[in-house]
Parts: C-alpha cells; sequence; structure tokens
C-alpha cells in the first residue's frame, strides 16, 4: 500500500500520513514535500527510476540494489551513464519523412475524431470551475487563478532563452513568460499551453511523434480554457439557429485570436453542431502551415501524405483573399473541387503574422447556417491536375522555358517546425538552465 502512495496511484488520508511521519520521527510537511531529502537520496530513486526504465530493463542486466555501503559516486556514475543511454536512443529528433509520416498519422486520428477532444475538454472544464469562471472572456484574474489552483506562479522575464517560449521552474512551481506576443501566440495562450502538458501529466516527450502530441493537446487544452466548451457550444447553436454563424463573432465574444477561434470552432462545429468542416493557415505564397479536415476537401500532399509546406490550389479562397481589393475583410466563395462544392470564408489577420490567411470551410449543403453563404463569388477548382494552376500555360512555358532563373527564398521556419532537436526540440537546455539558475534567488 506505501508504494501505491510513493507511486502517486493513491491518495493517503490525512491520518495515515500523520501516523507515517510520527513513525519515521519527522514533520508532516517534511512527509509531503517534493524534494528528496538529500543528494543520497535524490540519486537512489533516479536509479530505481532509471531501472523501471525499458530501455535500462532492455540491458537484461540483473537488479541493482544500492546498500548503505555503495559510495555515491557509484550511483552518480550509473545514473550519468543511463542518463545518456536515453538520450541517445530516445531522440525525439525525426528525419523529414518521420516527421511527415508522424504528422499525417496525427492528422488522421484527429479527423477520426472530428478534432474533438472530450478528455481535455473534461479537464478545462474542471480547471475553470475550480477557479470560479462563470461565463465570458477569461479576465486576467480568472486565469491566474486557473494558473495557481494548480501550483503555479507567473513571472515575467526579458531575458528568457530566445529557443523558448515559456520556461518552468518544477522546484518552485513557477513558469516563466515574456510579457509580448510571440508570432500568433499571445501571453495568455503561452502560459495555459504551458500549464496544459502538467494538467494534462506529458513526460518529456519519447520520440518526435509524442512530441507532436503533446503540442496538440497542449494547445487543445489552452483553446477550450480561453473558448470554454458549454458557453461556446451555446453561443453557437443561437448563432447556427439564426443562420449566422461566424468565426469573427467567436473571436470577438471570447477575445481570442481569428486563428484560435476558427480553429476551436473545428473542435465544436462535428461534435456539437454536427457539421463537418475543413482548417488552413497558408501564405501569400500559398504555403500550408496547419491544415485540418473532416468533410472530404482534399489538401495538396507530397507522397508520404506531409500537408504542411505544400502550395494550395490558386482557386481556394485563402489564396484568393489575397487578391480581393480589401484583403483584411472575410472574403467568402464556393469552390467547385473535384471532391465536391465547398463553402469558405478567409481572413487575414492583420495585428498578426503579416500574410497569413486562416480559411474555416463547409461543404455546401451546410452554408445555410452561416454568414456569408449569400456571396456570388464562385470558382473552380481542378487541383491536384497540374493544369489547374500548377503549371503555367503552355503558351507562357513556351516562351520561358529555360529563360527564367528564380531564386528561391529560404523557408527555414518551415524546416523548424518540423525538424526540431534536442531533448525538449528546438530548445537550448544549457541556455535554460542557466536562466533558471539566474531567476531562482529572486
Ligand atoms: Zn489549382
Amino acid at each position: 500500500m506505501l508504494s501505491l502512495i510513493e507511486n502517486g496511484r493513491r491518495e493517503p488520508k490525512l491520518s495515515l500520513i500523520e501516523a507515517l511521519a510520527s513513525a519515521l520521527s519527522v514533520s508532516t510537511d517534511e512527509l509531503l514535500r517534493r524534494q528528496p531529502p538529500s543528494r543520497r537520496a535524490q540519486l537512489e530513486i533516479a536509479l530505481e527510476e532509471a531501472q523501471r526504465d525499458p530501455v535500462y530493463h532492455d540491458l537484461g542486466l540483473p537488479h541493482l540494489r544500492v546498500g548503505a555501503r555503495v559510495p555515491n559516486d557509484v550511483i552518480e556514475h550509473v545514473v550519468g551513464l543511463y542518463t545518456e543511454l536515453r538520450k541517445q536512443r530516445a531522440k525525439p529528433t525525426a528525419t523529414p519523412e518521420e516527421a511527415r509520416a508522424a504528422n499525417a498519422d496525427l492528422r488522421a486520428m484527429m479527423r477520426e475524431r472530428g478534432n474533438y477532444f472530450a478528455h481535455i475538454e473534461q479537464v478545462a472544464t474542471a480547471a475553470l470551475t475550480g477557479a470560479g469562471y462563470t461565463g465570458g472572456a477569461l479576465s486576467q484574474g480568472m486565469l491566474l487563478s486557473v494558473v495557481s489552483q494548480h501550483g503555479f506562479s507567473v513571472k515575467y522575464a526579458r531575458d528568457l532563452p530566445r529557443s523558448a517560449r515559456s520556461v518552468t521552474d518544477l522546484r518552485n512551481g513557477r513558469i516563466y513568460l515574456k510579457q509580448e506576443s510571440m508570432g500568433m501566440h499571445t501571453p495568455r495562450t503561452i502560459l495555459l499551453q504551458t500549464l496544459g502538458h502538467f494538467v494534462l501529466g506529458h513526460s518529456a516527450p519519447a520520440d518526435f511523434a509524442d512530441f507532436l502530441r503533446q503540442r496538440v493537446e497542449a494547445n487543445y487544452f489552452a483553446a477550450a480554457v480561453l473558448v470554454p466548451e458549454r458557453p461556446a457550444t451555446t453561443f453557437l447553436r443561437e448563432a447556427m439557429t439564426a443562420r449566422d454563424l461566424s468565426v469573427e463573432d467567436l473571436r470577438d465574444v471570447f477575445s481570442v485570436s481569428y486563428e484560435m477561434a476558427a480553429h476551436r470552432f473545428t473542435n465544436l462545429a462535428t461534435h456539437h453542431l454536427g457539421l463537418p468542416c475543413h482548417f488552413v493557415k497558408n501564405d501569400e505564397s500559398g504555403t500550408i502551415y496547419k491544415a485540418y479536415e473532416n468533410d472530404g476537401v482534399v489538401f495538396p500532399s507530397d507522397t508520404a501524405g506531409a500537408i504542411e509546406g505544400q502550395r494550395m490550389c490558386r482557386e481556394w479562397s485563402g489564396r484568393q483573399v489575397f487578391y480581393a481589393n480589401d484583403r483584411y475583410s472575410p472574403h467568402y466563395q464556393y469552390s467547385d473541387t473535384p471532391s465536391g462544392t465547398y463553402w469558405c470564408v478567409a481572413f487575414v489577420d492583420p495585428g498578426r503574422e503579416r500574410g497569413s490567411a486562416i480559411t474555416l470551410g463547409v461543404p455546401y449543403e451546410h452554408s445555410p447556417w452561416f454568414r456569408g453563404r449569400e456571396t456570388t463569388k464562385r470558382v473552380t477548382s481542378a487541383c491536384p491536375d497540374g493544369d489547374c494552376c500548377q503549371r503555367p500555360p503552355a503558351g507562357l512555358a513556351a516562351r520561358w522555358e529555360g529563360m527564367a532563373w528564380p531564386s528561391a527564398r529560404a523557408h527555414s521556419h518551415i524546416l523548424s517546425a518540423t525538424l526540431p532537436t534536442g531533448s525538449f526540440p528546438g530548445v537550448d537546455e544549457a541556455e535554460v538552465y542557466a536562466f533558471l539558475d539566474r531567476h531562482e534567488q529572486e
């Protein structure tokens, strides 16, 4: 029974804690402290945990029992070797092919469940309820109360390592953030994504697929706290009844970015409203950054099934919005594609990363519920047929083939999004540790 308690599988009663403390002649405080009582104890715990790891287990060595006479140096060596072994074996780095395959698997999993994660919704609802949330957009005070309820405080630091969006000091229960937004991520979303990892019980990612899954779940948690399921669903149902569904309104009511509102719509649309849909984020050149669908729309993809980094059809709304006279107003259109006709709304968020369009679309038969359904703009897209827009018209090709030498712009941001390295991908651990040390005594 003690081992169940030690491993966190069972919660002890207060009376039991008191009895244990008095039997061991220590205070209850000491018993409940997370930190090991001494370096020696810390090493022994680390060695025990190491020996339970399959990576260690696979070596086929007999279990090492640490008696009082085994010196610290020896345990330190074994633990050091194990740590390095684990690093070597379980690097969440991936080849481009593996990264694409992991992305494709994740997308298939999201499609299967209509992008709705019931367990994360429950965790988010519980966190909000615990903080006393009653409805509407999440205030800063409410946000901090959600965070403190889970044992964390928030600190803003100007010298946060460049490779990290946030750094968490698990010893002192502090989450360090920068005050300004990073790309589309505001300090609020970064804070909640960070908290999401702990609330959802994530441990250091075992491989690249694990890293991606954790990131999706943490982002989902953040969105589910900022745009809570119950009030958001009520709001969307009413809008649907009024035939006035709109991402803009969802954005305004919950004070989030357009991108988060559109993405959050995909979480709730199928499960609660019975609407299949798709979501795309692309830049002005048509390069796709994020994509989701469960409505049968066919995104361009490479042979491994990767969509990120592919160029989207020029006729689709996410590209047409850039040709519109007013690119900062929502752009509505119907698109006839080989997999059917879709109604879509695309929007370029002016305050955010420049040149990204967010598109939300649904099959034609579901368009009557949406604001913008009366648009008369209708396009035909034959992609992936190369004659649609991927190949230049024959006349131009005949004139210019062999006579043009474009110099490509490097898409380093796409590469870094799919190919991070290190045990926390893309993060400089040495920098992070130095940072934490610097701030610990504040
Ligand atoms: Zn096309």
